[in-house]
């Protein structure tokens, strides 16, 4: 039979929205999938001190030392609850709804989830967040946007480096910007011109992870920000490394429009 669709055989509008959200979802799910095993890894270390500070305190009947096991107990859930809090929130995002969000903390978020998986790869990570910017998000997607960066910039370093991540206004105070700048091999500028691309990649087997690449992220990520009227762009330099910067739209934090 021929392989050839017919016109009435192409997807609808409506199918390829779907298409389109599905391969969305894939791409979170796979990013996740990258960092399972130090995400486990990380919220085994929250709950560690959880246990023996509990064990502990049923041991011991001084008062002082309840009240200090009591404050590492506290201590540890609240990391252990931010990084399931994380995972959640990216695996199965509760709602597209875009809503004014903190993007410091979304950043955060991710700084946290990541953290471990970076160590372990030797890369150091720089958080640098200057005034606090809002812009009006589906907080889930705009956090898959920056976890692939970070994942692509680790990528990038294979023999170890520094990410830095800076959340700022941009100088006319009307954009909110993003930014993960990475010191790795950097980007050919046949290249450059292309990583939005669907499909396109440069890795072409499993990497120390064991990850090779789909070509989709990116593609997902532009996607993501342009349907938030939003810019994404890279600038990199061969050798010395690359920076990839979001901008959207900003809007007031709205604690403080109530508060005015
Ligand atoms: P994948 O990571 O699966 O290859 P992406 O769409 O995320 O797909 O990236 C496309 C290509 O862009 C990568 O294969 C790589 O060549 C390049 N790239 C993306 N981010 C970086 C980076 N931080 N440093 C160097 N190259 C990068």
């Amino acid at each position: 039979m021929a392989a050839s669709a017919s016109p009435e055989e192409k997807p609808g509008q409506g199918e390829l929205e779907a298409l389109r959200s599905q391969v969305v979802a894939l791409q979170r799910v796979s990013s996740l999938g990258v960092l399972a095993g130090s995400i486990s890894h990380e919220l085994n270390n929250a709950l560690t001190p959880i246990l023996n500070y509990a064990k502990l305190g049923l041991r011991n009947p001084d008062p002082e030392f309840h009240k200090r096991a009591f404050e590492k107990i506290l201590e540890g859930a609240t990391r252990a609850s931010a990084i399931t809090t994380g995972v959640l929130g990216l695996a199965r995002p509760r709602t597209d709804r875009r809503e004014a969000a903190d993007l410091t903390r979304l950043s955060e978020e991710i700084v946290l989830l990541t953290a471990k998986d970076l160590s372990k790869t030797r890369v150091k990570l720089e958080f640098h967040a200057v005034g606090r910017p809002y812009a009006r998000v589906a907080p889930a997607q705009i956090q898959q946007v920056l976890l692939n960066l970070v994942i692509n910039a680790r990528q990038a370093m294979p023999q170890g480096g520094k990410i830095t991540i800076r959340v700022a206004h941009d100088p006319t105070g009307r954009l909110a910007e993003v930014s993960v700048s990475d010191t790795g091999q950097g980007i050919a500028p046949d290249d450059l011109a292309r990583i939005f691309e669907p499909f396109f990649t440069t890795k072409i087997g499993p990497d120390a992870t064991g990850m090779g690449g789909t070509g989709l992220g990116l593609s997902v990520c532009r996607e993501i920000v342009e349907a938030h009227r939003g810019r994404l762009r890279a600038e990199s330099r061969l050798g010395q490394g690359t920076t990839f910067t979001l901008r959207l739209p900003a809007c007031a934090n709205p604690a403080e429009k109530d508060a005015a």
